[in-house]
């Protein structure tokens, strides 16, 4: 009277495919083991008055199965879970996993019996806890020091990276390699370092000189050789510097010019005011725009040999009372 497809195992194909193919997994299988081929086997024998349910259901304790007999509908459901910790020497949890799987059956066992459905299911859902310790980086902060050359560092304080726990929680759901992360805590072990750097604005003797209606500062401190004073066929003094050496504004004022000129390479004009004015020519690159206030020793650009120019060097241009005048009248003794 009953199909002899009780007698036969229902789930044989579905845990194949299933388990075999998990790539999350490797190919085993961490919940049912071995035994998952043959997990639930399930007989239903009619006696005289009543049903006798024969479940083989290996791997699975009796608390773990549940059986239903709702409107001649009988259902057989198990669900297991597994946990496997790891955990540090210290005996901190660094990794949990926890497994969990279900699947039933039902069957119709009503006055005429038929099945109804034999409709397995399985959702495996595997959670990996997982403690990490994660970085925080440090922040620098640069702090102007007058007892410093100019453009000379010092780090006053080193930095130090801090030191987080974070734990997270991976989930994958079915046969996803890809979990959803979810952040469970965050916990800071040690804060982080500031790095203190002293920036020098210290201008050598000499470097810093009186003129007509205001103070000039030399626009590249520590750089005294000189290729050339201005003459009548040269505007300027040419300043030899390396490379990305610091350029800065000989008196505070309004950027004029800020821009490029086939001779002067980039170059900058600063306007000082009282017919005072300044030109920086042949920079690799520039720190300011037309139309900004600069402070005097304040970087404005940064030394090369852009434009008409043989080498790394600052042309410098200084005017007073709207003439152009040489620097070398301030300027000769350096
Ligand atoms: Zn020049």
């Amino acid at each position: 009277m009953l199909p002899s497809i009780f007698g036969e195992n229902l789930f044989d194909e579905f845990f194949d495919d299933y388990f075999t193919g998990h790539p999350a997994w490797n190919g085993r299988d961490p919940l049912y083991g071995k035994r998952a081929k043959n997990l639930m086997k399930t007989d239903v024998r009619e006696t005289a008055d009543t049903y006798e349910v024969d479940i083989d259901l290996p791997g699975f304790k009796r608390d773990e199965i549940t059986v239903d007999l709702k409107d001649g509908c009988l259902t057989v459901s198990a669900a297991k879970g597994l946990d496997k910790d790891e955990e540090d020497r210290k005996g901190r949890y660094i990794r949990q996993e926890r497994y969990a799987g279900a699947c039933s059956r039902s069957f119709y066992v009503g006055d005429v019996l038929t099945i109804s459905q034999a409709m397995p299911y399985l959702e495996v859902k595997r959670v990996v806890t997982r403690t990490v310790q994660e970085e925080i980086p440090y922040d620098t902060v640069t702090t102007d020091s007058a007892d410093l050359p100019f453009d000379t560092y010092k780090i006053e304080q080193e930095g130090e990276e801090g030191l987080d726990e974070v734990v997270y929680e991976d989930t994958y759901y079915g046969d996803s390699n890809t979990p959803e992360t979810v952040e469970i805590s965050r916990t800071t072990l040690k804060e982080p370092v500031t790095r203190v750097r002293l920036r020098g604005t210290k201008l050598a003797n000499g470097m810093v000189v009186s003129g007509t209606n205001g103070t000039w500062v030399w626009p590249v401190p520590n750089y005294k050789g000189i290729s050339r004073w201005m003459s009548a066929t040269h505007k300027g003094v040419d300043i030899r510097a390396n490379y990305g050496a610091s350029i800065i504004a000989s008196d505070g004022g309004v950027v004029t010019t800020a821009g490029w000129h086939y001779s002067y390479g980039n170059y900058i004009i600063i306007n000082h005011g009282g017919g005072r004015q300044t030109l920086y020519a042949h920079a690799s690159s520039l720190a300011v725009h037309a139309g900004q206030a600069v402070s005097q020793g304040q970087v404005i650009a940064y030394v090369g040999s852009t434009g008409n120019s043989t080498g790394n060097h600052c042309h410098f241009e200084m005017f007073e009372n709207g003439v152009r005048i040489s620097a070398y009248k301030y300027f000769a003794g350096m």
